[in-house]
């Protein structure tokens, strides 16, 4: 026993409990997993309108250099840049500054005397006149692509061209002759202006902004590109330069300033594409401001979106941020799937020590009946040899004729005659029992009077008591009793009662039989003056091969299947068979039948 409850602790408890706590850890990780996971899907999300914006703000630059390559095919570039703004403002119907430079490095639109006209041309020669002319330096964000490869290149000089052509020794000391690697400093990181809830504030990476400036003068910029775009800060207003060289021969370079009207309204327009009840987008600008939302209208904590992406360096420090409609909705469904899984572990658990404590409880009966059924070996084979060991010594006794007197030789014969009843009702009881197991026995129901019944048994039961010094009496109701039942089976129930009042009442021998008709059931009751049943065991002495410690001590034989034996009978008349402590000491057996009247 000690050994499987060893077994029992270290195979399966155990394990179940360490198993228990990985899970519950688990269970407790979900919150953070399914934050993660929202963070992930909302970040590709964030990711993919960044790269929209980008790409719209790309696809415009590239149509205004289509726009420079065919007015400069047919105007030619130089006069191009004299009539530079009416020009393009044909074309080119979005609004913004055009600028021009010359091949010599020199601003050659706006003029002076168009800026004078125009309140707007004359900021921009302001802001821009210097760093535009190769005199100042600034800070600046930029992409540029290179000129197409040769063979386009070959197509494209086969187009007729009026500008005067720049030597290549000009190109090249105007623009791809500097040192680049001492004027293109990369100017130290920056900080984001927002931190995206997803990320920790320790974590670096979020606060410092990818979007990193340059600090360079415009020609070593633009370099021996053909075409880029340029962004700067003048005055804290982001302003966006879209330039291009239509031949790298040529060397004019037109371009185009454009201001937040314009970007805004790129925003505006892709945001609706990714309307989701769920969330809430907003184009933040480089102060942290919307300036596009979905749904409109909406407000948040700016700088505290769920996740956010920024969009690069056309636009430089703006954010795609991702706000949660209902913040709290995440954490509920973070819960519910803690709280299931907690749920469904405790059950497992459960179900495995319920399941174990079942089989243990089971191999503990089955332990024990095997050892009831041990005992009932021995004690049978013990009942069946004493009454056979007094048989054949009382008849060899009789047969060789030594025993003269008629007395004696009488009372051996009862001997002989009540040990083989005794063990007539053993083998009786053994079969009967065999036969209830299997469910073959079968009773001979049939409509009697039990009283002339019990008369019957009790005159040969009292009898034999008396003899062996006991005082017997009969208290009954008048008869008659009738009953549906299988006398033989309602007989063999008595004698088992009576036998058992006998064997366990070893000191005060008084034996009582009632019987008693109430509510249509009929009550015969065995009392004696025995030794008693104690209380725990008055519904245990029913069960099959159970015997009490104290009639095993006592050295009384039995199967410890008389009782089982005749509750079963009692129950299958629709009766019952109970033990009750008598008052001043001993047991009562009631035995209850149903009367019937047809
Ligand atoms: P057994 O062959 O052991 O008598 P039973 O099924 O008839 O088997 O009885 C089961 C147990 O009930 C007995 O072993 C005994 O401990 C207890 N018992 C039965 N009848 C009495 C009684 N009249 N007084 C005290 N104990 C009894």
């Amino acid at each position: 026993m000690k050994r499987s409850a060893l077994i029992f602790f270290a195979a399966i408890f155990l394990p179940s409990l360490v198993l228990g706590w990985l899970a519950l850890r688990t269970a407790g990780g979900q919150r953070v997993l399914i934050e993660r996971q929202a963070a992930d899907l909302h970040q590709a999300e964030t990711d993919a309108i960044a790269s929209t914006v980008r790409a719209a703000i790309e696809e415009k630059q590239r149509a205004f250099v289509e726009i420079i390559r065919t007015l400069v095919a047919r105007h030619g570039a130089s006069a191009l840049a004299e009539n530079y703004a009416s020009r393009l403002s044909v074309a080119w119907p979005d609004g913004g500054i055009p600028f021009a430079i010359s091949p010599q490095g020199m601003l050659a639109w706006p003029t002076t005397s168009a800026a004078r006209q125009d309140r707007n041309q004359q900021e921009f020669l302001v802001n821009n006149g210097a760093f535009l002319s190769n005199k100042a330096e600034a800070e600046i964000y930029q992409t540029q692509q290179p000129f197409p490869a040769k063979e386009e290149l070959k197509l494209r000089a086969a187009e007729p061209e009026a500008a005067p052509q720049a030597s290549a020794a000009e190109f090249s000391e105007l623009y791809a002759n500097k040192d680049q690697a001492v004027l293109r400093q990369k100017t130290q990181s920056q900080n984001r202006n927002i931190i995206p809830q997803k990320n920790a504030p320790a974590d670096k990476a979020a606060i410092l902004s990818k979007v990193a400036p340059e600090f360079s003068d415009f020609q070593t910029a633009v370099g021996a590109s053909a075409q880029g775009i340029l962004a700067r800060f003048v005055q804290d207003d982001l302003q966006l330069l879209y330039w291009t060289r239509p031949d790298p021969n040529a060397n004019w370079l037109f371009g185009l300033m454009l201001g937040p009207a314009q970007f805004d309204r790129i925003a505006a327009d892709i945001l609706p594409e990714y309307s989701n009840p769920d969330t809430q987008l907003a184009v933040l600008n480089e102060k942290a401001r919307p300036v596009a939302r979905q749904p409109a209208g909406f407000s948040a904590d700016w700088k505290r979106p769920f996740v956010a992406t920024e969009i690069g360096e056309v636009l430089p420090h703006w954010e795609i941020a991702l706000y949660l409609t209902n913040p709290g909705q995440l954490t509920e469904s973070a819960r519910l799937v803690t709280i299931t899984l907690v749920l469904l572990i405790a059950l497992a658990l459960a179900a495995i020590l319920a399941g174990s404590s079942f089989v243990a409880m089971d191999t503990r009966r089955q332990l024990a009946l095997a050892q009831k059924k041990t005992d009932f070996v021995s004690n049978v084979s013990h009942e069946l040899k004493t009454p056979l060991t007094s048989i054949r010594m009382f008849a060899e006794l009789l047969a060789d004729n030594r025993v003269k007197e008629p007395e004696k030789q009488n009372r051996y014969l009862r001997i002989i005659a009540s040990e083989s009843e005794r063990l007539a009702r053993l083998v009786n009881n053994v079969l009967d029992f065999a036969r209830l197991e299997k469910n073959h026995k079968t009773y001979d129901l049939r409509q009697t009077d039990l009283h002339p019944v019990i008369e019957r048994v009790w005159e040969a039961e009292s009898l034999r008591l008396r003899e062996a010094g006991f005082s017997a009496d009969w208290n009954a109701d008048p008869g008659p009793y009738p009953a549906r039942c299988d006398t033989d089976a309602i007989a063999q129930v008595l004698v088992n009662l009576i036998s058992n009042a006998e064997k366990y009442s070893p000191d005060h021998k008084d034996i009582e039989l009632r019987t008693h008709v109430a509510d249509q059931t009929l009550q015969i009751s065995i009392l004696d003056r025995g030794i008693g049943v104690p209380r725990p065991l008055e519904e245990k002495i029913f069960e099959a091969f159970f015997r009490a410690d104290d009639s095993l001590a006592s050295g009384v034989q039995g199967s410890g299947l008389g009782l089982t034996l005749a509750r079963r009978i009692a129950r299958d008349h629709h009766g019952d068979l109970t033990c009750h402590p008598r008052e001043g000491g001993g047991s009562i057996f009631t035995l209850q039948i149903p009367t019937t009247n047809d």
